[in-house]
């Protein structure tokens, strides 16, 4: 299957799902226009779009994407990816959380998610979490300052501190010195 292939199969999909959209039904006196969630999502979202599909509608205070849905006559609140997953992939086991792998929480791109368990996810949000950069220390252990001429950055943010690289390089020259005159 070429992707192209893929899209027009998701696409079909897509329409098959928003035909949904229109079927009335009557709750005791009231009769609701059932639109399901998923026809709503898909009314807002490309599903043919490449990378995240980020939910521009209400969201979560945690960041989630969120619709309602009836559920008989009462409002369930869903998350959008749970829903997205549910139509394009299948039920999400039971006791399982579902994970955004590209980390974009409002993101509900059936291939960004994978259900795990909560361990699971707690694990990787922890792994992934953005931490504070640690404060850099004033000085290197042997007292010189690292300041913008005594220092050496290397990758990833480690410094060398020029005073101690220059002592350390006279002491091997000495040692390899004393080795020659032996
Ligand atoms: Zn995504
Ligand atoms: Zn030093």
């Amino acid at each position: 299957m070429t992707a192209d292939d893929a899209v027009t199969a998701k696409l079909a999909e897509w329409e098959a799902l928003a035909e949904g959209a229109t079927a009335a039904e009557t709750v005791g006196r009231r009769t609701f226009v059932r639109t399901p969630a998923i026809s709503r999502v898909l009314a807002r979202l490309d599903p043919g779009v490449e990378g995240c599909w980020t939910w521009p509608g209400a969201r979560t205070l945690n960041g989630y994407g969120k619709i309602f849905e009836l559920d008989g006559d009462r409002k369930t609140l869903r998350y959008v990816h749970r829903v997205t997953y549910e139509a394009f992939v299948g039920p999400i086991p039971e006791g399982l959380e579902v994970d955004h792998l590209c980390r974009n929480r409002a993101c509900c791109n059936p291939e960004h998610l994978e259900p795990v368990t909560r361990s699971e996810n707690r694990r990787r949000a922890w792994r992934d979490a953005p931490r504070p950069p640690r404060p850099l220390a004033a000085e290197c252990r042997k007292g010189h300052p690292f300041d913008e001429e005594n220092t050496l950055w290397e990758r990833r943010g480690k410094r060398r501190c020029r005073a101690c690289h220059r002592a350390r390089s006279a002491k091997s020259r000495e040692h390899h010195r004393d080795e020659g005159s032996t």
